[in-house]
């Protein structure tokens, strides 16, 4: 019904990995733009792995309620304004909530700017988390050409931007993915230069075989086993841990017990965090650079998408048992 907004709203908080059951989609009537807000519908809607981590209570950002609406980016189009800024047909990137329709009085949104590339990369490799990958990289890695970057989850909108602003800014690129799939297209599209299944392949012996002296920078974006075989086994000198995302325990009611972090020393290495908030003001310049990128046919990337938002529940519960193949989306 066109005057009815689709929500997707927590039913309970999950136990492990989530469940459809614990989300339901609920109709509500269409919101209404008043003085000063605008009224947009989402186009596409973003699923990431931090909302689980909201869940589980471990998150700065706070823990959703049963019966509260889902977080989500969402890329969407301007179809009724009472804002002087903002207009009927402008396509937009905000904090939209996982829905059909939201209304916002301007507060963080932005205009997408993805240039020749789809707007849906707003929300992946031109969004949140190419930006992280672009932070991580410029303002924390120290990263100098011809060095070695190790990254994990590498088929995924982090991890594949990891792999490829890596190698824009000259260094080699190893990548770690979860099937033979992930990482065939990790080598093949993303230009990573080689690329380990964790799942099937000895990580400790192919890591030893492919840089025996050790990784320069592991940008951690999984964090558990794999974490740990790196700080034990294949750290260089004054080797830089990004510590990005540890989706490896998101689904865990307890944390696990850390790594083992006595090699730190022997190899001078330092654990760095990252959090993409703390560098919003690079995000003009990420974009122009990116769209840039991408244009010139140096960005490659994969979407997951699943159509309509009664799929979405089933589409977040894809992605936190890893089985995603690119960035996690909904279109509306
Ligand atoms: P992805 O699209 O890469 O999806 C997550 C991937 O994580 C999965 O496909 C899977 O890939 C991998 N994974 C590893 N271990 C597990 C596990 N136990 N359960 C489920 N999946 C697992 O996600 P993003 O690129 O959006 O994000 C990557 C990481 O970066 C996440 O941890 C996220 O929380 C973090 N992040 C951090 C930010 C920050 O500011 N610090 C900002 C944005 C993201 P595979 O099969 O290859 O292992």
């Amino acid at each position: 019904m066109a005057d009815t907004n689709l929500q997707m709203r927590l039913r309970q908080l999950p136990q492990g990995v989530p469940r459809e059951s614990d989300f339901e989609i609920v109709a509500i009537p269409m919101p209404e733009a008043g003085a000063g807000e605008f009224l947009c519908r989402t186009r596409y809607l973003s699923l990431d792995p931090y909302v689980r981590a909201l869940m589980s209570g471990r998150h700065f950002l706070g823990t959703p309620q049963p019966g509260d609406l889902m977080p989500s980016r969402a890329v969407a189009d301007i179809i009724a304004s009472q804002h002087p800024a903002w207009q009927v047909g402008n396509t937009v990137v905000l904090e939209a909530g996982l829905q059909h329709y939201c209304v916002s009085d301007g507060t963080d949104v932005r205009l997408a700017r993805t240039g020749t590339a789809p707007v849906s990369t707003a929300l992946g490799v031109l969004g949140m988390p190419g930006l992280t990958a672009y932070a991580g990289l410029t303002q924390i890695a120290e990263l100098k050409a011809g060095e070695t970057i190790l990254v994990s989850a590498a088929s995924g909108p982090v991890g594949c931007m990891v792999g490829q602003l890596g190698r824009i800014m000259g260094a080699r690129t190893i990548g770690i993915a979860g099937s033979d799939k992930k990482c065939r297209w990790a080598v093949e599209q993303a230009g990573f230069e080689d690329c380990i299944n964790y799942k099937t392949q000895d990580l400790t012996e192919r890591l030893t075989a492919l840089r025996p002296h050790g990784i320069d920078v592991y940008f951690d974006n999984a964090g558990g086993d794999v974490l740990n075989a790196v700080v034990r086994h294949h750290l260089a000198r004054n080797a830089r841990i990004i510590l990005c995302g540890l989706i490896a325990q998101y689904n865990l009611a307890d944390p696990p017990p850390g790594p083992n972090l006595g090699p730190l020393m022997g190899a001078r290495a330092r654990i760095l965090p990252l959090i993409v908030y703390d560098f919003e003001n690079l995000r003009d310049e990420f974009e122009d650079r990116a769209a840039a990128w991408y244009a010139a046919g140096r960005i490659n990337y994969l979407e997951d998408v699943a159509v309509g938002i009664q799929q979405a529940p089933a589409q977040f519960a894809k992605l936190m048992r890893g089985e995603n193949f690119g960035k996690t989306l909904v279109e509306v």
